[in-house]
């Protein structure tokens, strides 16, 4: 019998919340992860039809560099599930002026090419010919990489955590954290919301947007923000093809759109990669209408055929921002037994192949390069955040 290195408890059934279940009990913890339920909670960050998954990321190769190892492994669980969830469409990032030194798609395509990624440059006329939805005179620069294109990610949450209870994670759809438990500078378990009490040797929060309803002393650092998700269902599927309109960012750092083609429900999905807005995550879901002029401005511009198509869901989605835009996966340096595992800021998913083992290096002090980048760091107060690919105008 494998000897057990303790107790963990894992707050949250997102993707940070399930992949560290399964790192950890892989590891020898015997785990219990929790979570209001059902998981994938409709509410959380990782419920939704589709993330994107691309390895460009300026000039920040720390992350491409990650990236390429989670590339790898997206591949591999879609050889191994029953179905594939991750779809390999390329990435088309695109601008309204030449790409120019220190913009995200020049680094990010200096970058790549420096990696041996080979990203195609795509000029107006490529444009045209390749992806006819587009409308080639507003967009005159950019490329294409052909590894990458997006995860389902409340689809691949599921399957995570199917996997998890049959590697014996204990999985508790049914329990809402109400606070700590906590014993001198220790931190014990958790109080439930109907009052019952759950200990462990470590507790693992990993509750996104709601992570500062938990622990209001970090709410300067981890903050949440909601961001629209518009639907649409093209009358003409033919525009809107994984092959003629995959996944694509438009001038994102400038204007913060991106999207994704046509999917198995036949719904196309555009969102924005902003500054978004300083909401409650606990508000209704749905956006308001006036949100739309920005949306509607941007598709007359870029796709002709689509912006006459009605929207059929338009919904809020909630980031949980750290002021740099780096994760935040580290112990309490003040509480023995807790790690936060938060600060998604926007960009996490495509990183769930290898985000268990950055949470678990976290709980079990294992000196990794991702440590000090994603470490506890209250203090911080850069100008600005720092995810290029975001528009923070
Ligand atoms: C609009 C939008 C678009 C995005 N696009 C991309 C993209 O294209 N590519 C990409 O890589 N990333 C993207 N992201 C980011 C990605 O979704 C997140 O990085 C990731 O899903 C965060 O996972 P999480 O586990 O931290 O949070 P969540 O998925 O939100 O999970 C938190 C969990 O905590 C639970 N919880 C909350 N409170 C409690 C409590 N008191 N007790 C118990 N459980 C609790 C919730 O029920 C929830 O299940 C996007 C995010 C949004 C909002």
């Amino acid at each position: 019998m494998t000897q057990r290195k303790g107790t963990s408890l894992v707050v949250g059934g997102g993707m940070f919340g399930v992949t560290a279940s399964r790192e950890l009990q892989a590891r020898g913890w015997q785990v219990t992860l929790v979570d209001p339920g059902p998981i994938p909670h409709p509410l959380a960050a990782s419920t939704d039809i589709s993330k994107i998954v691309r390895l460009a990321y300026g000039s920040d190769e720390t992350y491409t560099e990650l990236m390429e190892e989670a590339m790898e492994t997206w591949r591999e669980w879609n050889r191994g599930w029953p179905e594939p969830l991750f779809h390999e469409t390329g990435v088309l990032m695109l601008t309204r002026s030449p790409m120019a030194p220190g913009s995200f798609e020049y680094e990010s395509f200096r970058v790549l090419e420096e990696r041996r990624r080979r990203p195609l440059r795509l000029t107006p006329a490529d444009l045209r010919k390749r992806f006819p939805g587009w409308k080639a005179q507003s967009y005159v620069d950019g490329f294409f990489q052909s590894e990458g294109g997006y995860a389902e990610s409340g689809r691949v949450v599921a399957r995570l955590v199917e996997l998890a209870s049959a590697e014996r994670v204990s999985v508790r759809p049914d329990v809402s954290v109400a606070g700590l438990l906590e014993e001198g500078n220790r931190v014990t378990g958790i109080q439930t919301s109907r009052g019952e009490r759950l200990l462990a040797d470590q507790i693992i929060l990993a509750v996104g947007a709601w992570t500062s309803k938990l622990l209001p002393h970090l709410a300067g650092s981890l903050t949440p923000s909601a961001h629209p998700i518009y639907h649409f269902r093209p009358p003409s599927k033919r525009l809107y093809t994984q092959q003629l309109f995959p996944v694509f960012t438009a001038d994102i750092s400038a204007t913060g759109w991106y999207g994704f083609p046509i999917n198995r429900d036949g719904i196309v999905k555009i969102s924005n990669h902003g500054t978004g807005h300083k909401l409650d995550p606990d508000i209704p879901r749905q956006a308001p209408a006036d949100d739309e002029t920005a949306l509607r401005r941007f598709l007359d511009e870029t796709f002709p055929t689509l912006a006459p198509v009605p929207i059929v869901e338009k919904r809020w989605c909630f980031y949980c921002d750290t002021r740099d835009e780096h994760f935040w996966i580290d112990r309490d340096p003040q509480r023995e037994g807790l790690i936060v595992a938060a600060g998604d800021s926007g960009h996490a998913f495509k990183f769930a192949p290898v985000m268990g083992r950055l949470i678990a290096d976290a709980v079990e002090d294992v000196p990794s390069p991702w440590r000090q980048k994603f470490r506890w760091r209250p203090d911080a107060n850069p100008p600005r955040g720092e995810e290029e690919a975001r528009h923070h105008g």
